[in-house]
C-alpha cells in the first residue's frame, strides 16, 4: 500500500470506529486532510462544532486564523497536513480524556507512518504532551526538537492566541520562522527540500511579514 492508500484506510476506519465513547457524540469523524507526502504535519487536539458538521479539520475561526498564519509563512494549506490527535469531537469541546487519547493514538501513529513528514508542529497541550511529555508551551514553544526519526515543533493553539491576545505575537513569529527551519530540518535529515507540485513551503522565499512588528 502506498501513503495514499494507507492514509485512505485510516480516513476509513475513522468514520465507524467505535474505540471509544467519542463516537457517541460525533457526526463525522475528522480524520485530517494533506497531501500523502507532505513535508509538514500540523497536529492540533480535536474537531470543534464546524470540524464535526463537515469531517474536515480546523474549519472553524481557528482554522481562518491558520490558514492567515500559513499564508504570512508564505505556505498554502493545500501543500500541508492537518489533523488531530483525537477525530471526533468531544462534547461540548471539552478536552480529550487519557483513554480517548490512548484509544486514538493508533491512527496518528499510522498517519504519521504513511506520511512520514520531516516536521511535526503541535497546537495545544495535547498533541505538544504526545511527542513532548512534560513540556511546557511557554518554554518550548517554536523550538524545533528531534523526536525519533523526525523534528517537532510545539506552538500555541491558534484557538488560544485568538482569545489571549498576549500569545498573538509569538505565534506569528514562530510561523513565520517555519520555512527556515523546515530547511534546517531537511538538511539534518538529508531529505532534498521543494517538492515537485504544490510545495508545502516555499525554500526561503521571504515570507510576508505581518506588520504587527
Ligand atoms: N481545533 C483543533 O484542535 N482542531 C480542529 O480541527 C479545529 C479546532
Ligand atoms: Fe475512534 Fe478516535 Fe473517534 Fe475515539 S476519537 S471513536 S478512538 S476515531
Amino acid at each position: 500500500m502506498n501513503a495514499s492508500e494507507q492514509l485512505a484506510r485510516v480516513a476509513d476506519e475513522v468514520s465507524v470506529c467505535q474505540k471509544c465513547a467519542l463516537y457517541h457524540s460525533r457526526k463525522l469523524a475528522v480524520p485530517g486532510e494533506g497531501p500523502p507526502d507532505s513535508e509538514i504535519m500540523f497536529i492540533g487536539e480535536g474537531p470543534g462544532f464546524y470540524e464535526n458538521e463537515q469531517g474536515r479539520p480546523f474549519v472553524g475561526a481557528a482554522g481562518k486564523f491558520l490558514d492567515e498564519l500559513l499564508s504570512a509563512a508564505g505556505m498554502k494549506r493545500g501543500g500541508v497536513w492537518i489533523g488531530n490527535v483525537v477525530k471526533c469531537r468531544p462534547p461540548a469541546n471539552r478536552d480529550p480524556l487519557p483513554e480517548e487519547l490512548e484509544a486514538c493514538d493508533a491512527y496518528l501513529q499510522r498517519q504519521i507512518e504513511a506520511i512520514n513528514p520531516s516536521v511535526i508542529i503541535t497546537l495545544g497541550r495535547y498533541s505538544m504532551t504526545r511527542f513532548m511529555p512534560g513540556a511546557k508551551i511557554s518554554a518550548v514553544h517554536g523550538q524545533m526538537r528531534k523526536v525519533g526519526e523526525r523534528f517537532v515543533i510545539a506552538m500555541f493553539h491558534p484557538a488560544a492566541a485568538l482569545h489571549q491576545a498576549s500569545l498573538k505575537p509569538a505565534i506569528v513569529s514562530d510561523f513565520a520562522r517555519l520555512p527556515g527551519l523546515l530547511e534546517e530540518a531537511r538538511k539534518a535529515l538529508g531529505r532534498a527540500g521543494g517538492q515537485e507540485g504544490e510545495s508545502a513551503v516555499p525554500r526561503r522565499e521571504d515570507p510576508k511579514q505581518l506588520n504587527m512588528f
